[in-house]
């Protein structure tokens, strides 16, 4: 079934796919409960299934009348506990007719192991309860969990492990997803080469297209690297407009001041619009984002200009991040902006970016003026939680993000942070 979605920026189509491979992915469809959760009362502990009101004074004397494993069903009629008697239950089984609560089998103790006229092979006898207990006490009461018809999971929700535990237990073996959005990477820069080269004495390896792939991926789009562009217009722009032909593009490199930092002047031959060419921040300050309308990009590539065709096709945006070069701010930059983006055109509904708060281990002193999201390790845990800022050489430094699990955020206004303060952490 092929239906379109109703989000400004993602068209996607829809594809129904084994529950499994639906992990990581968005759902086109809600998940509702098939059946009452728990689908009958179920006992939370082993014990024995009693009324309440006969435990007010214990020790007390109950008769053990029948015994309901999980997976047995107490038929009404044929298994019910009655005034002063006892059924025993085991975790996850269904509580039987007339008991109102569950006492743990640790404050009990049997007292014969079989009463005359039990079922077959089942412990009956004289039960000691040395623990009263309340009215709905561990158990679950049906519906108690959800109601049969109860929407579970909602449309637009990306699909983890619990996710998948729900579409399990309501008996979906294959789920409505979103096609995942194609996102192209594109690095540019005369000094990178393809990773299975051997550099010359001033390249480096093409490292960013592979760290935005795998980003792309863990943010639910499908990375295509196209070839590495070199600091020349005719190539680049080619390029681009290859890269324009996905759902998104992302650059890396060519966006700072640099005399060969040339992105921003072949979006801007492709008539793109900016939205933003910075950010306040540190690593990633030259970060810029924008569009292209398709229909544009279209007629330039055809040669007729702007304005003259009778019909030119429906205004339609092609959205673009160029990111800085350096592989730490390229990492940084995905996370804050291209990541949402890539969630919006995969039908995710929007997310907040999660930060945890953790205990700085010792002082850090910076400059004012930017949000800095410095590469640091989170250690010690439970309530020991703290966080100290790797050693790093600056935004180039992957070695350090490598040792590093987070980053402590800075506000602009700060210029030192003592130990023991609480900082905020974005995780990578
Ligand atoms: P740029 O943003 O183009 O000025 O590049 C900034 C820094 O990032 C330079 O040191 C580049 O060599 C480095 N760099 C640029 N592109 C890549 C890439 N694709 N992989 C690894 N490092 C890169
Ligand atoms: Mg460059």
């Amino acid at each position: 079934m092929v239906e379109q979605h109703a989000t400004s920026v993602c068209p996607g189509e829809v594809e129904t796919v084994d529950l499994l491979a639906g992990l990581g992915r968005v759902l086109a469809e809600g998940i509702l409960a098939d059946r009452d959760f728990p689908p009958f009362a179920r006992a939370t502990r082993d014990g024995y299934a009693v009324r309440a009101a006969d435990l007010a004074l214990v020790p007390a004397r109950l008769e053990v009348v029948d015994e309901v494993k999980a997976g047995d069903w107490p038929e009404p009629g044929v298994c019910s506990v009655g005034r002063g008697q006892a059924v025993g239950i085991m975790t996850g089984a269904p509580l039987a007719a007339g008991a109102d609560a569950v006492v743990m089998v640790e404050h009990t103790s049997l007292l014969a192991d079989q009463f005359p006229g039990s079922p077959a092979g089942k412990p009956a006898g004289k039960l000691e309860v040395r623990r009263s207990v309340g009215v709905g006490e561990n158990f679950v009461p049906r519906g108690a969990e959800a109601r049969a018809g109860q929407l579970l999971l909602d449309r637009g929700r990306r699909l983890d492990h619990a996710g998948i535990a729900i579409a399990a237990s309501v008996g979906k073996s294959q789920v409505q997803v979103f096609r995942k959005p194609r996102v192209a990477v594109l690095s540019t820069g005369d000094e990178v080469v393809a990773i299975d080269a051997t550099p010359g004495p001033a390249q480096i390896r093409n490292s960013n297209s592979y760290s935005l792939a795998a980003q792309v991926q863990n943010a639910g789009g499908e990375a295509v690297r196209l070839a590495i562009a070199p600091d020349e217009r005719g190539r680049l722009r080619t390029l681009i407009e290859e890269g324009l032909g996905c759902d998104l593009l992302l650059l890396t490199g060519g966006v700072s001041m640099g005399k060969y930092d040339l992105v921003e002047q072949v979006l801007g031959e492709l008539k793109a619009e900016f939205y933003f060419t910075g950010a306040e921040i540190q690593p990633g300050r030259p970060v810029v984002f924008g569009s292209c309308d398709a229909g544009v990009l279209a007629r330039v590539d055809s040669g007729v200009p702007v304005g003259t065709r009778a019909r030119a096709p429906a205004p339609h945006k092609k959205y673009f991040f160029g990111l800085p070069g350096n592989p730490v701010s390229t990492m940084v930059t995905f996370e804050l902006f291209a990541r949402p983006m890539i969630e919006a055109l995969a039908g995710m509904a929007p997310q907040r970016l999660i930060f945890l708060s953790a205990r700085l281990k010792s002082e850090i002193r910076t400059k004012t003026g930017l949000k800095r999201f410095l590469p640091a390790v989170l250690s010690g845990e439970f309530e020991n939680a703290e966080v100290e800022l790797a050693r790093w050489q600056g935004s180039g430094d992957i070695a350090a993000l490598a040792r590093a699990n987070c980053y402590v955020v800075i506000p602009p206004d700060r210029e030192r942070i003592e130990a023991g303060e609480w900082v905020s952490l974005l995780m990578r």
